[in-house]
């Protein structure tokens, strides 16, 4: 089977994928616009855009000298490659924890992070020249780990195409977390690719309270239409995972809620589900609690307690979540792990499939040089 005849790169975004990837920045492409004086040090910047069917965001188009990112050996995350062509995400979730590295930018993690991406827009052509290299070794790739590959922006500039096929014609599992229902452009394309590799699909799905996910995560597909792809996936042959993560004291784990949200999940044909209690980061932290101060401000002083000396949820409140949720991922046979216990349980598996296997017999591993502000 050949992968090479999607297109890799959207032609309307202008920007020349081959050229030196520490081009200065340039404004005079049509419809361009300056980009904020904080960009100008950012290398590979070539123009930043605005359109009108994205009112409001501005895509900074890159250059990446990279794509493939390694994973820190300490870190209990179960995959030891990430692929993120985006930083920064149109989705706009209060609580997302990858906030705080829009500060590396000098832009806020705030608004900036909703508004300000950043797109790799030759992500497809680096990581297949990456990937092309005898010395990569093919193990599984992650996209979704830090921010969202199919948000809004992917609609406009396509990347995901030649990043599944970059992969796929060299033999490289790959994982996609995503909220993003446009992944439903991309699975035939991924079915096509789960006959040669490992494809896994999950499916990020915390609100089943369509007026509180209009608040929270304001820029992402209805629960309805991720529950709608997830069972695209599933009709597929995909055993799909939904992330019921974050669960937010007092606002999404009722029993009520747990309950409807694992039927729905369960009757979309998903396979498994990774809950999770919120995790408040610096970055995400102080979003949230201005959002918890507009909408809820009964519970700020709950939360204020809760998150006081940790961005985590305390032991005791994940022991009774896990209490209260256990039995009902039991009533729906869906398998089901807390996410303390789903990356150190995936890694471990991981490399013990790794040591195992008799064809990864490139035994270095290719070690891109770590990125400075991109991940
Ligand atoms: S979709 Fe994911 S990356 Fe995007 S804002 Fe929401 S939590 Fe963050």
């Amino acid at each position: 089977m050949r992968w090479n005849q999607q297109s890799a790169l959207d032609p309307t975004s202008g920007a020349d994928a081959g050229s030196d990837a520490d081009t200065e920045a340039g404004t005079e492409a049509a419809g361009a616009d300056a980009p904020p004086a904080e960009l100008f040090g950012l290398k590979g910047l070539v123009r930043s855009v605005r359109t009108p069917e994205f009112a409001g965001v501005t895509f900074h188009e890159v250059l990446a000298k990279s794509a493939l990112n390694k994973v820190p050996a300490a870190s209990s995350m179960p995959f030891t490659w990430t692929i993120n062509p985006y930083r920064g995400c149109s989705h706009a979730c209060v609580y997302c924890f990858a906030r705080s590295t829009h500060r590396y930018l000098d832009l806020d993690s705030g608004e900036d992070f909703d508004r300000q991406v950043i797109v790799k827009v030759n992500t497809p052509e680096v990581l297949a020249a990456e990937v092309a290299k005898p010395k990569w070794s093919r193990e599984l790739v992650a996209l979704g780990t830090n921010t969202d590959p199919y948000q809004r922006a992917e609609g406009r500039y396509s990347l995901m195409p030649g990043i599944i096929t970059a992969l796929a014609e060299h033999g490289t599992a790959m994982s996609v977390l995503t909220k993003g229902t446009l992944l439903r452009r991309d699975l035939p394309l991924l079915a096509r690719a789960k006959e040669d590799v490992d494809v896994e699909i999950s499916m990020s799905i915390a609100v089943y309270d369509d007026a509180l996910q209009q608040t929270i995560e304001p820029g992402t597909p209805t629960t309805t239409a991720r529950l709608a792809t997830v069972r695209a996936a599933a009709n597929l042959g995909f055993d799909v995972t939904v992330f019921l993560m974050p669960v937010m004291p007092k606002l999404t784990d009722s029993v009520d809620h747990l309950d409807a949200a694992l039927r729905a999940i369960k009757e979309a044909g998903a396979s498994r589900v990774v809950y999770g209690a919120l995790h408040l980061r610096p970055g995400a932290r102080e979003w949230f609690f201005a959002w918890l101060e507009r909408e809820h401000p009964e519970l700020l002083p709950r939360y204020r307690r809760m998150y006081a000396k940790s961005s985590y949820a305390s032991k005791d409140y994940r022991a009774w979540l896990s209490r209260r949720i256990n039995p009902l991922i039991d009533t729906y046979d869906l398998r089901g792990s807390a996410d303390d216990d789903y990356p150190m349980t995936r890694r471990k598996d991981r490399m013990q499939a790794a040591a195992a296997s008799s064809t990864l017999t490139h035994a270095a591993s290719l070690t891109p040089p770590p990125q400075e502000a991109l991940f």
